[in-house]
């Protein structure tokens, strides 16, 4: 049983990847987990086995071998972008928890190679498989992981409010959709309904 620790803590040493491959949609929920004792500490590939001795410090637990299930830590990599296949379908954009690609509908999309993070959550809604992960050749390098990971934090934050307001647009879009045509229909049956009591009065006239 993992100790409590203060979610933030843990999510200080996390490097905020936001790739999922924990279990969690993200790594402040990886963190709670953690802190709450439902998650172990070594389900975190991209931290790899530095991550893992750093948590079981922080958490006075034994450290542990990554675990198999959730992947291997792998070489950093980035998304590249066939720009001559890509149809600019804009799919990859909401994908990419830290808006690393940038493009406009039925325009050619790139990917930002500063801030991709290699993560590989963009291929799956490309409709034209035009998205592949390449190694950049670099080594690993945990403190420059840790130092991009504030950054990385603070872009993914942006990119769930961004989506989060975008969702309300397009539901107050449809609500106002809806209330419009509601009002048409009031409209057209006050009209259907002033022509009968006119008949009617002029019939019992
Ligand atoms: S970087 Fe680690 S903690 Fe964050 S989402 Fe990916 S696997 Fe989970
Ligand atoms: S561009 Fe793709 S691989 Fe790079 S961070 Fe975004 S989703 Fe991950
Ligand atoms: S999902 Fe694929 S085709 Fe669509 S904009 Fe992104 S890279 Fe281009």
């Amino acid at each position: 049983m993992i100790t409590a620790a203060p979610a933030d803590a843990i999510d200080s040493l996390l490097p905020q990847t936001q790739c999922g491959q924990c279990d969690y949609p993200g790594c402040r929920p990886y963190a709670e987990a953690i802190a709450s004792g439902s998650a172990a500490i070594n389900q975190c590939p991209p931290g790899g086995n530095e991550l893992i001795t750093e948590l079981a410090a922080l958490l006075d637990v034994p450290v542990m071998p990554l675990s198999a299930s959730h992947g291997a830590t792998a070489a950093p990599a980035i998304a590249i972008i066939d720009e001559t296949v890509c149809i600019g379908c804009a799919l990859c954009l909401p994908a990419c928890p830290v808006d690393a690609i940038v493009g406009a509908r039925r325009l050619m999309h790139t990917v930002i190679a500063a801030e991709c993070t290699g993560c590989g959550l963009c291929l799956p809604p490309c409709p034209v498989n035009c998205i592949s992960i390449r190694p950049t050749g670099a080594p690993r390098d945990h403190a420059a992981q840790r130092a991009a990971s504030g950054r990385l934090r603070q872009r993914f934050l942006a990119h769930q409010q961004r989506l989060s307001t975008r969702g309300h647009e397009r539901h107050g879009k449809k609500n106002g959709v809806a209330a419009d045509a509601a009002a048409r229909k009031r409209a057209t049956l006050d009209r259907a309904l002033s022509r009968a009591r006119a008949r009617l009065a002029k019939n019992t006239a």
